[in-house]
């Protein structure tokens, strides 16, 4: 072990100090808990013991495992005990990589939760988000929904802000709480872009100028998170049909500049698959592909308007990721067609887009409502089904926010549970009540359709304790929660004075 970090401990006053000290820790209290973690907060030395973890398994877990984290890494991975270190018992808790969402609005999500479940449109609350918050609002509503999303376990976002502003915003608040992030600023942003996105083709064409101007801002934010931070910038166009062809070069060398990828909706509805066939004989897939923007890391949300027989081999081919996001209506809505994906051989991960921020939850409610959709399309479709589908699993879903996204990342440190692997770890308790049985179950992976958000025990990201004992100890959850709450009674305020709620 590296001298520096037994020295670092030492000055510390051991893992108490270090994460915080929560009872999940054996031997220390609740009372030590930190509220704020500074940059040098790392775990030294720490072995979470008796965990039921996915390792990569096609299906069920390995029980007994022990995991050695030193600063950042995972040190040592073993189907066993390991001795020494500072010690956290998962017994009776399933042990899964950071999961990765591969779409979210952060800002978007406690603005729009709870009001738009009636029919509304999300669009007024999001425009005002944008138009009525100053930097420091933003920051305790992106601060709320940020702090919500690793309670949950998500511990990286593909991040589409709906502006440039509320990248920066992200970029701030993700550096301050410990999130791991890819982030760009929505083209266009927020402030411009329904009256493109439901205009005319002379409304396109009238807005290239200045969307070409954001194109350049969101690079040069991209360009300043280069470094060693945890967040990167990416490229985050709408979608095919707010952009022209000229704005769709600006974006493709934007993003092979940057080196990360771009991140959109992909034919997120009909209209923009039949507007995108229309003016340029392509679907949203061949369209992006033409210009070369699906060569690197490439992330599309929603899929739900696809052509089933030209699309997936493009995407397939580049390593592309579909975003499939159970919660992208608010609570209920239409599915999506994470079975077809599936079928088609497409990598899916699970997105939180917006509305929730309950990555357990959202895994959840991917696979059952891939099953249910499933179960409706088999007895629709009778001897001959097209396109073909298949019940997501599980096992797929854990996959999806794990490996595959970190792959399609260039990122083989990231998702996954080995030696040499960068730790952003995730425990969830799932044999307590609600989630288990009262004793560690032999297939734990099966009491994540149990589970949500609140189940999550433990989280870590790059080494850093961000929830211990189910407690947010990266920052004071509950002045985060007193902040966004108020942020959020001034978006109600607004929208009751335009008789939203009449
Ligand atoms: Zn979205």
């Amino acid at each position: 072990m590296d001298r520096e970090w037994v020295t670092r401990r030492q000055a510390l006053g051991g893992i108490a100090a270090i994460a915080g000290g929560g009872s999940l820790l054996d031997g220390s209290s609740r009372s030590h808990r930190s509220s704020r973690r500074g940059s040098d907060d790392r775990v030294v030395d720490l072995v979470l013991h008796d965990a039921s973890a996915w390792l990569g398994e096609t299906r069920g877990v390995t029980h007994g495992v022990s995991v050695r984290v030193v600063d950042n890494q995972i040190a040592e991975v073993a189907r066993g005990p390991l001795a020494g270190g500072d010690r956290i018992d998962l017994r009776g808790r399933l042990l899964l990589p950071g999961l990765i969402s591969g779409h979210t609005h952060v800002a978007g999500g406690s603005s729009t939760r709870g009001i738009i479940e009636t029919g509304r449109s999300y669009a007024r609350p999001l425009e005002l988000v944008e138009r009525d918050l100053d930097d420091e609002e933003l920051d305790a509503l992106t601060a709320y929904n940020l702090a919500e999303l690793l309670r949950s376990g998500c511990t990286t976002q593909l991040e589409m802000s709906l502006s440039l502003r509320q990248a920066k915003s992200y970029a701030r608040v993700a550096g301050r709480l410990g999130a791991r992030g890819w982030v760009g600023g929505m083209v266009p942003g927020i402030g411009r872009l329904f009256p493109i996105w439901f205009g005319s083709d002379d409304d396109l064409r009238a807005a290239e100028a200045d969307t070409l101007v954001e194109i350049e801002a969101n690079l040069a934010h991209g360009r300043s998170l280069e470094g060693d931070g945890l967040v990167r910038g990416m490229m985050t166009p709408h979608a095919a049909d707010t952009h022209t062809p000229a704005t769709r070069s600006a974006i493709a060398d934007a993003a092979k500049e940057l080196g990360t990828g771009v991140h959109t909706h992909l034919s997120q509805g009909s209209r923009e698959t039949e507007t995108v066939l229309r003016r340029f004989d392509r679907t949203p897939t061949q369209w992006w592909a033409d210009a070369g923007v699906l060569d690197g890391p490439f992330l599309g949300a929603h899929f739900i308007a696809p052509d089933w027989a030209s699309d997936p081999p493009l995407l397939r081919r580049a390593g592309a990721v579909y975003a499939t996001c159970p919660s992208a209506g608010g609570a209920g809505g239409a599915t999506q067609p994470y079975p077809e994906a599936l079928a088609a051989g497409i990598a899916v991960n699970v997105g939180i887009d917006t509305h929730s921020n309950d990555m357990v939850e959202n895994l959840k409610l991917a696979v059952l409502y891939g099953q249910a959709r499933a179960s409706l399309l088999a007895a629709r479709a009778g001897g001959d089904p097209s396109p073909a589908f298949r019940a997501p699993t599980v096992v797929d879903a854990v996959r999806g926010c794990t490996t595959t996204v970190a792959d399609a990342l260039r990122r083989s440190d990231l998702g996954r549970i080995e030696a040499g692997a960068t730790a952003d770890l995730v425990a969830v308790d799932v044999s307590g009540f609600l989630t288990g049985s009262g004793a560690a179950p032999p297939e734990p992976l099966n009491h994540l359709l149990y589970a949500s958000g609140p189940a999550v025990e433990l989280v870590l990201v790059d080494g850093r304790v961000l929830v211990q004992d189910g407690v947010f100890v990266a920052a004071d959850e509950r002045q985060i929660a007193e902040d966004g709450g108020r942020v959020a009674q001034r978006l109600w305020s607004a929208l009751a004075r335009e008789g939203w709620f009449d």
